[in-house]
């Protein structure tokens, strides 16, 4: 469906859970021990069967850490058994994925984001907390061994503390034919807009010249990048220096049935309320949708909570 600017919102990304197993310095913490607020797998069916009846083709399941739910697999299975839903991704810190990869495309998922800041194990344990480094490339192999097909791998630089890595992370994308993408740093849990430790998407292509902009731009969130002799790709994902919210596509449902128009704003709306009649259910749904908002404002507002609540 289209909301009020005519954009076509067909992207729902679905956090299970705000627990996490990491503790990255440029990401929240609260609400992390939620799990009595978590939906059961019947919730989720019928929340994503509401959705797609709305609109909505593609699903990303994120959190927290959605491999943290015994109960994954079930999830995975119930979305892409929903009719209208065509594809399901998923974005984890890779830390469980060595375990989870096969059992997880055994469920229809179709790929996986992998959020890696570093290939250097010293730099990994300060952002992230824990020594886990080796497991995270143990999975990014096993998802690439159980057939989860274009693999992203997803890094947030900050200036001074994982940067000088870049090279080798955008390495990755040379040897293998997998996708890195550098996110902007962006304005949550108290870092500010002007954090001067946000490295932006121009400043990477003036640090690497050799990458040449790709002609098929297959979405507006990321701008692709190759270079002589890679197999994969490098993608720019930057909100804060390009915004893209005119060609926004997403919404949010929260892992407590609250579904969240945008990332940038601490609003959400409780759609329990509503499970037990679909017909008040969806149209709740397209009511929050229509009036998502034009885009975020993080040179005036900057959201207090982290995207561990959110799901990035
Ligand atoms: N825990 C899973 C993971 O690590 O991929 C999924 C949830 S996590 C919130 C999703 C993504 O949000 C991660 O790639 C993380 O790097 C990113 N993220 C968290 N805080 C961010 C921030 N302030 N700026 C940019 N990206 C952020």
């Amino acid at each position: 469906m289209k909301d009020n600017f005519g954009r076509e919102i067909d992207y729902l990304r679905v956090s299970i859970t705000t627990r996490c197993n990491l503790n990255c310095i440029y990401c929240g913490k609260e609400d992390c021990d939620k799990k009595e607020q978590e939906l059961p797998v019947a919730a989720f069916r019928t929340l994503v069967r509401a959705f797609a009846k709305c609109g909505i083709k593609k699903v990303r399941i994120t959190g927290g850490v959605p491999l943290v739910r015994a109960d994954v697999c079930e999830i995975v299975e119930a979305i892409c058994q929903t009719e209208g839903i065509e594809t399901l991704g998923l974005t984890t810190n890779g830390v469980l994925l060595e375990q989870f990869a096969a059992p997880l495309a055994n469920a229809g998922l179709d790929s996986v984001n992998i959020s890696l800041d570093s290939t250097d194990g010293s730099t990994y344990r300060h952002l992230t907390g824990a020594d886990v480094l080796d497991k995270v490339l143990r999975g990014i192999e096993a998802a690439q061994k159980a057939g989860l097909s274009k693999i992203k791998i997803n890094a947030v630089l900050m200036r001074g503390v994982n940067d000088a890595g870049a090279k080798d992370l955008i390495a990755l994308a040379k040897e293998s034919p997998i996708d890195v993408r550098f996110i902007e740093l962006m304005p949550f849990s108290g870092i500010g807009e002007a954090d001067d430790r946000r490295i932006t998407g121009d400043e990477l292509l003036e640090r690497f010249p050799f990458l040449q902009p790709m002609e098929s731009q297959e979405n507006a969130t990321a701008r692709y990048y190759t270079a002589e002799g890679f197999r994969g790709r490098i993608g720019l994902i930057s909100p804060v220096t390009h915004k893209f919210c005119d060609s926004c596509c997403r919404v949010r449902l929260l892992s407590d049935g609250r579904l969240k128009p945008c990332l940038a704003y601490e609003e959400s709306y409780d759609l329990m309320p509503y499970m037990e009649n679909e017909t008040a259910l969806i149209a709740r749904i397209r009511q929050i949708i229509a009036e998502k908002p034009a885009g975020h404002a993080f040179d005036t507002k900057t959201p207090a909570h982290g995207l561990n609540r959110t799901g990035g």
